[in-house]
């Protein structure tokens, strides 16, 4: 399989802005039946082409076909299967709630395409995270402009040669390229822009569309993390989180990054983790086939670094082989607060488990943190749900598992202050690339009634000073 990718010339960049600029304007995605056409040929995109996106996931990212099913192919179907489904109700006129004041002017919410969409997405799932998010903007009606991550090459290539046979070339383009490519996509201006990925360049898209005045909803990420109480189930939330955390060889932007766990329960925990561990690899994790592996040697080193430096102990995993791009899943005891895992996120196969005193301290912890983007919480009692749910702030905030909150159908999805702002996934990603209009039609008599006191001259018995 080819992996090389073939980068788009920068210099046809503003081309393809301008073509699907003037396709917006032609009205061409407008009708709703030209949008769910174009959302049927997604689906068959992938379905089509199931197998050789399995095949190119693989050489990107090693990963277990069953993992590219359940997390990129399926959930993206889905998500675009939802979208045709309702796309008409979604994109019906809204009457305002009945108002004296105001309803014989009928007011009206039209739901509007913005007009040319650019989704900038990444690596760790390159169906889900662009094709999903782009159902939303042609659902929506907009002309539509795709770069997808260069670290998955062989995707982005794949995407490439089938995005012109799928998709109505005059209105959804695929660009290739890394940051000369994304830079020169930023010059442009775009009535929205969706960014998903790391921080640090949210912060170079942020600064690039301010330029612009082209407006942004940003998909980070960041250290979520999950309470345990002591009193849970906690071969399930060991079953649960190990899921969460070694799927996709923890290339999740909701894997559970670190545990925060009472003290005296720790053990209890870990105890749980390593039978669960084994069930889950009973031969070594590096010849599974349920295991992937990380997506580059320097997102593999850097994982790296951050197992050789912890000054907690490694309970089981730990190794590493930077040339196969390996992480053994791995968890490790004891980490303090300060450690070298607790510094970013993790975005790789590694628990740390952080004892701490109590409930308390572990609020108190995440409340001096970046609001995560997602906050997950092991517990049967319902007061300390609510206490912890209730005294911190995150993207999300889930109880008894982890991860499965980004498929679940009309369940907001986005993070909040540096774990992103804006929300996604069903009718979220259709209002993303909605443009509400406000109208109303103010009928002559209302003049009569109403309004024959708004026109000058303001005379003393109108004026109340
Ligand atoms: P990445 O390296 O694939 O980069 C993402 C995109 O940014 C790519 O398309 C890339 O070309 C572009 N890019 C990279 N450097 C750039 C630069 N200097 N200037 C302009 N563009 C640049 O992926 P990543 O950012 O490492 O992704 C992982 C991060 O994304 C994690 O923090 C993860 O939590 C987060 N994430 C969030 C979500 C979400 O929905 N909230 C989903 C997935 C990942």
């Amino acid at each position: 399989m080819a992996s090389q990718l073939a980068y788009t010339p920068v210099e046809e960049i503003p081309k393809i802005h301008a073509e699907l600029l003037s396709t917006f304007k032609s009205g061409k995605t407008k009708p709703i039946a030209y949008r769910k056409e174009q959302l049927a040929q997604l689906i068959y995109m992938i379905k089509d082409n199931e197998d050789r996106f399995f095949e190119t996931l693989k050489a990107d990212l090693g990963r277990p076909n069953f993992e590219s099913e359940m997390l990129d192919t399926s959930i993206t179907m889905s998500e675009a299967k939802y979208a045709y489904d309702n796309v008409e109700k979604w994109a019906k006129p809204e009457r305002t709630p009945w108002d004296f004041n105001w309803f014989a002017m009928k007011p009206t919410i039209r739901k509007e395409p913005k007009g040319v969409v650019l989704l900038i997405s990444p690596f760790n799932f390159p169906l889900f995270l662009g094709l999903a998010h782009m159902a939303g903007a042609i659902a929506a009606g907009n002309t539509v402009v795709l770069k997808p991550s260069e670290l998955t090459p062989a995707t982005a290539q794949l995407l490439a040669e089938l995005f012109p046979k799928y998709l109505d070339p005059e209105c959804y383009r695929l660009v290739n390229g890394d940051v000369p490519v994304v830079s020169k996509l930023l010059e442009l201006p775009w009535n929205h822009i969706l960014y998903t990925g790391n921080g640090r360049v949210a912060k170079i898209v942020l600064t690039a569309a301010a330029k612009t005045l082209s407006p942004v909803t940003t998909e980070l990420g960041g250290k979520s993390p999950v309470i345990i109480d002591p009193r849970c189930d906690m071969k399930l939330a060991a079953r649960r989180i190990l899921w969460g955390k070694f799927s996709n060889a923890g290339q999740l932007c909701v894997a559970p990054d670190y545990a925060l766990v009472p003290r005296a329960a720790q053990d209890a925990f870990l105890d749980a983790c390593q039978e669960v561990y084994k069930s889950f690899y009973p031969v070594d994790p590096s010849s599974s086939d349920s295991f992937s592996r990380i997506v580059s040697e320097a997102h593999t080193k850097r994982i790296k670094r951050y197992i050789d430096e912890t000054k907690g102990k490694v309970v089981v995993g730990g190794q590493a082989d930077v040339e196969k791009r390996y992480i053994a899943p791995t968890i490790v005891k004891d980490v303090p607060l300060d450690d070298s895992l607790m510094e970013d996120e993790i975005f790789g196969p590694v628990l740390p488990v952080v004892p701490v005193n109590d409930v308390d301290e572990a609020i108190e912890f995440i409340n001096s943190k970046d609001h995560p983007l997602a906050l997950y919480i092991f517990s049967q009692d319902s007061s300390f749900k609510a206490k912890v749910a209730n005294n911190t702030e995150s993207g999300s905030v889930i109880a008894n598992d982890v991860d499965i909150h980004v498929g679940t159908t009309d369940l907001p999805f986005g993070g909040t202050g540096p774990s992103g702002s804006g929300y996604l996934t069903g009718k979220y990603s259709f209002d993303t690339f909605t443009h509400l209009r406000g109208t109303l039609d103010n009928p002559w008599w209302v003049d009569a009634i109403l309004l024959k006191g708004r026109y000058p001259p303001y005379t003393a018995a109108k004026t109340r000073t």
